[in-house]
């Protein structure tokens, strides 16, 4: 028998009723009636959309988190794309929120992942400077409290079915990290030795990277079959659209954008085929599924690359390109259908908002930098802050910042781009941009106003002052030593 915490509305008119003797005796009836069917509905003996709805509003939502790698602004139908047809990504949107400013915290894979996991700012674990490699003997910190930590607490079922990227050796593994469940690449899938892990152990040294989609979403069905009868957590961080792009032979020259495109219409499909399964298992009314991207699309792979739409530059930089991405997420029993949200949200507010809405227990011991916005996606509205700090890979160092509408690039002494004739992005002074007029970073204000420039530099400091002390950065590998190369080189000369 579930507990009823909120009486359907016939039994409280019922209660409040004053009739006439008669009158009094069928209304008594009634009740009697009315409370046999009410506990014929609440005692879990059918097998109803009534019951199965109400027994879904007894637990938390289920959580189904799905993380495209390297996916551009541009690159979904619900975000203007014409030569890629996203059907079920969009009905996303038509059923739940589209944020039009929802931001990744780095334009690379690592950091981005460690904002999503722990809500906090990737440079409070020094991982803000580019990305793991197999060669990596390091990873998250394992006193990192991760998100999977807070929902498994609660009693969820934690599973991850994709990419890692937060260290391989296995005390950083994500079965050490909160997940009771594993099953993927455990790094970027241009990486050398591209496996497969199933928990800690390596179970596919042979991946066929074009069957990748279809693996996933058949492991991904595997296991919301397998945990429906409980609160479950479904991260599943797709290898792809990320370097090499691979699609399955159903899927090679269906769309207007090579292969590209092919690789972005068979994640649709999979999403389809998870939202199929949810319907299918009585789940989708009380199940989040929130579609995202890690980072911005990586324009110096040309057509093997994503799209940034109206928006500047792409992966690796911080122009808007590199980290505003695409954001939709679906919940009918908590929220609206058919929302367009243009406050700025990011990538870190997932941590304490899902925390929230699962009845979890934040951490206390450590800043959070992300925002509960729970509120925001029941209610509307945007988030308290709108402020985000951008970071440069190359640097490490604070390299952009925005407040409200407005945005200050600090100066790039680096160029960024140049592989294969790609026209990339020049070294530059101070930038300020409008984003709210000028989302596509033409227009530098710096000089028209130097207020601006000035207040948004006091911002920075202050946000730098917050931050406290921090840890040096990670290194994510070392230069391999070569120097017995360049001796042989010089004595011998290069052949
Ligand atoms: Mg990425």
């Amino acid at each position: 028998m579930k507990i009823l915490q909120n009486p359907p509305h016939f039994l409280l008119s019922t209660a409040i009723h004053h009739p006439s003797s008669n009158s009094l005796k069928r209304s008594l009836c009634w009740q009697v009636l009315l409370l046999v069917v009410a506990a014929v509905i609440f005692s879990g003996c059918t097998s109803s959309s009534q019951d199965l709805d109400s027994a879904q509003a007894d637990r938390p939502p289920n959580i189904v988190f799905i993380f495209a790698d390297d996916l551009g602004y541009g690159d979904l139908g619900c975000y203007g794309a014409t030569d890629i047809k996203t059907p079920h990504i969009d009905q996303l949107a038509q059923q739940g929120i589209r944020f039009t400013d929802f931001y990744s915290v780095s334009p690379v894979c690592t950091p981005s992942r460690y904002g999503l996991l722990t809500g906090r700012y990737p440079v409070r674990d020094g991982v803000h400077r580019g990305v793991f490699f197999p060669e990596s003997w390091t990873g998250m910190d394992t006193a990192e409290i991760t998100l999977a930590q807070v929902l498994q607490q609660r009693g969820y079922a934690t599973g991850i079915i994709g990419k890692w990227h937060l260290g391989h050796h296995r005390q950083y593994l994500p079965l050490q990290r909160g997940f009771d469940y594993y099953f993927g690449i455990p790094y970027s899938n241009d990486m050398e030795a591209v496996v497969y892990l199933r928990g800690n152990e390596v179970v596919d040294e042979a991946v066929d990277q074009r069957q990748n989609v279809k693996t996933y979403t058949q492991e991904a069905l595997q296991f919301i079959e397998a945990h429906q009868e409980e609160p479950f957590f479904l991260y599943l961080p797709h290898a792809m659209p990320h370097v090499p792009i691979y699609a399955s032979e159903e899927f090679q020259g269906t769309s207007q954008r090579g292969l590209y495109g092919d690789v972005i219409q068979e994640m649709d499909w999979s999403v389809g085929q998870i939202v199929s399964k949810l319907q299918a298992l009585g789940l989708e009314e009380n199940t989040m599924l929130v579609f995202t991207s890690d980072n911005g699309p990586w324009r110096t792979m040309i057509e093997l690359g994503g799209s940034p739409g109206k928006l500047r530059a792409g992966k690796q930089t911080t122009f808007e390109g590199g980290m505003r991405v695409p954001c939709l997420v679906q919940w009918k029993a908590g929220i609206k259908p058919g929302q367009v949200i243009e406050g700025m949200h990011n990538m870190m507010d997932w941590f304490p908002t899902l925390a929230h809405l699962a009845g979890g227990q934040l951490p206390t011991d450590r800043p959070i930098d992300g925002e509960d916005i729970s509120a925001v996606l029941q209610q509307g509205g945007k988030r308290k802050g709108q402020q985000l700090a951008y970071y440069s890979i190359y640097t490490g160092d604070l390299a952009a910042f925005r407040s409200g509408d407005w945005k200050l690039k600090l100066p790039m002494e680096r160029p960024y781009g140049g592989r294969y004739g790609f026209e990339g992005e020049e070294a530059h002074g101070m930038l300020l941009f409008n984003l709210k007029e000028d989302p596509g970073e033409q227009q530098n204000l710096a000089e028209k106003h130097p207020e601006k420039v000035a207040q948004l530099q006091k911002e920075i400091e202050a946000f730098k002052a917050s931050l406290g002390v921090l840890p040096p950065p990670k290194k994510m590998k070392e230069p391999a030593d070569r120097s017995h190369e360049e001796y042989l080189k010089k004595k011998y000369g290069s052949s």
